[in-house]
Parts: C-alpha cells; structure tokens; sequence
C-alpha cells in the first residue's frame, strides 16, 4: 500500500516511511492512495477472531511493508489482557475492548479505556510504540517523538514509548488546563526518555508548536523529530480495528448495520469510524458529539469550518475535547470533495491564514447525509445530568467525555431504525476526572487498585511559553 498526502504529494511512500513522519511534506495529511475494501467473506471469516487477530487482518490492509508474522506477532503482543487490564468488574478483559449493554440490542457502551492510561489513545499508542521499536531497531536508527496533548494523548504516547531505546518523548500540554490525575499520569514519569514541557497557553497553541516543528525541514531531520498526534495515520488505521470489533459484537450477523456516537475533538476517532465505513464495515450512522468548542457541530449543521482562536477557546469539564481546529478534519473535507488535493489545498489555505470555509452550497455538502455522519453539542450541564441519569438508569459510571457522547446519542437514538443497535465510544474512565464525577454525583469516583496514589508522587514538568523557538531549543539541548 502506497500513501500520498490531503494536498497532493506524491512521492508514494509506503507505511513505514510514514509511521515515523506525521505531516506529509506539503504540509497536508497522509492517506492510503485506495480504501481497501472488504467483501462479505472476510467480514465472515473475521467475526469470531479475537481483538489482536482482528486487528492483524485489518491492518495488513494497511502495513504491506512488514513481513505477515511480525505484524502479527505485535498485534499480538500489543492486544492482550494484561496490557487492557482495567476492564470493570462483569466485563471480559480478553475482549480487549469489551461491549456493554446498557439497553440489550439498542444503546451499548464500547469500553476502549481499559488500557494503562485510562483513556482510549492505549487503544493506538501501545501500537504505536512496538511499531516504532520495530522499524527502528530494523532500521539502525532513532527518534525524538514531538507531540501536544490535551489531555490523554500526551500519557498514551508516554506510557507507550517510556524505557524505550531508541525513542525519547518531547510532550506539550496546556499549562493548568488538564485534570490533576492526568497531570499525574504524565508528569510522575520517571523515565529518562520522557520530557515534559507545559505551554502558557491552550491546546491548539501546543499543537501549533508541534506543526511548526514539523514544517521546519531541517530542524526535523536534524532532530530526528517524529510525531504521534492523532495526525499521525497509524494512530488512525489502529483505531478503525475497534469499530469493526464493536460492529460484530453488537450485530448478531453481518446483515445487520449499527451506529457509533463519538465525543470528538480532534476528529481522528470518528476519521476511523469514516475509514471503516468506507471499507465496507455496516456502519448505518456515525453520531458526532463535541462539547461547548462546538467548531464541527457547526460545520455538520451548517457547512461552515470556522477554527476558532485559541482565546475563543473554552477550558471545560471534557478538556480532552477542547480543541478548535480539529487536525483529522483535513482527512474527512479530502474525501467530502472527491478527494482533490486541489480543493483541500485551497480551502486549508484560508484556514491557515485564520479564516474560514462554507461548503453549504456545494453539491457534496447537499448530499452529506449519504456521508451519514450527523452531530450534537453538550454543555457542562448536560454532562453532569447525563452522568447522573446513567448512574441512576444503569448503575454504570461515566466519564465526562463519554457523557457528552450518551446525551447526543440520547438526541439521535429515535431517528435510527429499530433494529439497528448504538454503541456509544467510551473514551476514557471517570477516574480521571475526579473533580467532574464528585459534582456529579457527590462521590469520588473509583480508581483502579494499581494506579491508586498516582498524584501523590513526585512531578517532573518544564513551564514554557507557547513560543517555537524555545520548544527547538529544549529539544536541541536534549538530543
Ligand atoms: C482524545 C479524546 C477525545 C477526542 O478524540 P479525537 O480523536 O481527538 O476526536 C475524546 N475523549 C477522550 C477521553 C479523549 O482522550
């Protein structure tokens, strides 16, 4: 499989070329140049696989460039229960990514949070990390991996890549603006291969830094920078394999078609449920759910992508979700316009120079709907009713993401047919948000017995401005 890149370029590198690149050099976001597609006797012969098998198939669609038994020697290293081991009680960890009922053939949760960091970016960065390992090691070489969280991206990719040789980890994330126990998570990180770096300012400020990086050829290749964010097309091809698994846990066979809702921020999780679809997956709807930075409930009600500022940007309860220039977007508006690297290059162009796009007048924004993809916005008020009402309905925790997905799931369910069951992502743990849960629902939620007394231990953070020529010289310092 040969990639080219959302703005045209061409050289058509293969998977592992691009594993360690993120941005293509123009700037724009990798694609496999064709969407395998997948007929009904795999779909057969894939139902009964377990997770790290499914996803071995999956992704040799994908991977064309590492030999069949190393690929699926890391999927099955990467898949296992030991590593997914923070399933709740009645849920089967060898499911890796275990289906919940809440209603039975209706409304289900898809637990994809039971990785070591709580969150679902385990569900691709443990992938990653042996992936990286495995290139690098056949490869003779090393890299310095660059990245900016909002909140969950930043521990996945750390916890992924910690005590590993030949990788070090430069992290960004929004000085103040995560929950305690994910700063906890990152910044207690002993690791000698693992940097820290709080930005004075919001996620999209983080992430800028990361892309002007990125674009600085020469910087990159001297620093050998590589980039984990959810631009990252790994990231992407890692997560279509749970829709699939979530797919043949809900529909009792492969005639059937079920709906995914997604708390969305950067638009990668929701990117691979559109990937997914496009390969043929019976996929009847996919719900979009953003909380109050509402940038693509816009776009989908009214064709208009307006980013917005870093300063019109709202610290929330669901901070994970506080993204207004949703990076994967590039990815879905490429395929939106026939795939013209042409029109995407031109319409980025606005967005990069702080403007904005209206495809409402376009005859494929009119036809959206064949698209299937429909939104919602949740409010801080929303979030805390909705945890409550499924605490009280179904005895079952949720976190402040995955309650924005349940309230817009809640809008939509009636519209979808009878027998087509929705399966609501569930995004991270409500561990992680202590301070939300407890205004909730007046408790502390509960944590895992292993990760217990994580925010009592030392941190290791540096505080910078949001400023590239700093973050360069940090990194130039350690590498
Ligand atoms: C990253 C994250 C999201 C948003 O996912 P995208 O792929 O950026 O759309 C939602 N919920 C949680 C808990 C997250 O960590």
């Amino acid at each position: 499989m040969k990639y080219f890149s959302t703005r045209g370029y061409a050289a058509r590198p293969e998977f592992c070329d691009i594993l360690l690149d993120g941005l293509a050099p123009d700037g724009g976001l990798y694609l496999p140049e064709t969407v395998p597609t997948i007929c009904r006797d795999e779909l057969d012969a894939w139902r009964h696989l377990p997770y790290a098998g499914l996803a071995f198939e999956i992704l040799s669609k994908f991977i064309t460039d590492i030999p069949a038994d190393d690929l699926r020697d890391i999927c099955a290293r990467t898949y296992t229960a030991d590593i997914y081991c923070h399933a709740r009680a009645g849920d089967d960890p060898a499911q890796i990514a275990p289906l919940r009922w809440l209603e039975p053939g209706k409304l289900g949760l898809l637990a994809l949070s039971n990785g070591p960091t709580l969150a679902f970016k385990d569900m691709a960065m443990q992938l990653l990390g042996n992936l990286f390992e495995y290139v690098l090691e056949k490869r003779g070489e090393t890299i310095n991996i660059l990245g900016a969280t909002s909140g969950d991206t930043g521990s996945a990719a750390e916890y992924a890549m910690r005590g590993k040789s030949r990788v070090k980890v430069f992290m960004l994330s929004p000085h103040g603006k995560m929950s305690a126990f994910q700063r906890a998570q990152m910044y207690s990180l002993a690791d000698e291969n693992i940097f820290n770096i709080a930005v004075t300012g919001m996620f999209d400020d983080a992430q800028d830094i990361v892309k002007a990086v990125s674009n600085d050829a020469a910087f990159k290749a001297r620093h050998r920078i590589g980039v984990v964010n959810s631009i990252n097309w790994a990231r992407i091809a890692a997560q279509v394999v749970y829709y699939f698994h979530g797919y043949f846990a809900a529909a009792s066979s492969n005639a059937q078609q079920v709906a995914f809702c997604v708390p969305t921020g950067n638009f990668g999780n929701i990117f691979a449920g559109h990937v997914a679809r496009s390969m043929g997956l019976p996929i009847a709807r996919l719900v979009l759910a953003t909380n109050e930075n509402d940038v693509l409930d816009e776009f989908f009600r009214t064709g208009v992508y307006r980013p917005r500022k870093a300063s019109e940007t709202h610290v929330t309860s669901s901070p994970s979700m506080d993204i207004s220039k949703a990076s994967n977007f590039e990815r879905f508006v490429f395929d939106l316009v026939g795939r013209d690297p042409a029109t995407v290059t031109r319409l980025w162009k606005e967005v990069d120079a702080g403007g904005a796009f209206d495809l409402s007048g376009m005859p494929f924004f009119v036809h959206l709907p064949g698209f299937g993809l429909v939104s919602g916005k949740s409010m801080h008020v929303d979030r805390l009713a909705t945890i409550q009402e499924v605490h009280a309905r179904y005895g079952v925790t949720i976190d402040p993401h995955t309650a924005d997905a349940m309230k817009i799931a809640w809008q939509h369910a009636a519209s979808l047919p009878a027998d087509v069951p929705l399966l609501v992502l569930e995004t991270a743990q409500a561990a992680k948000f202590a301070d939300t849960l407890r205004e909730a629902l007046g408790c502390d939620p509960e944590i895992p017995a292993d990760l217990q007394g994580l925010e009592a231990l030392p941190q290791r953070v540096e505080l910078m401005p949001p400023d590239v020529e700093a973050v360069k010289a940090f990194i130039a310092a350690k590498t």
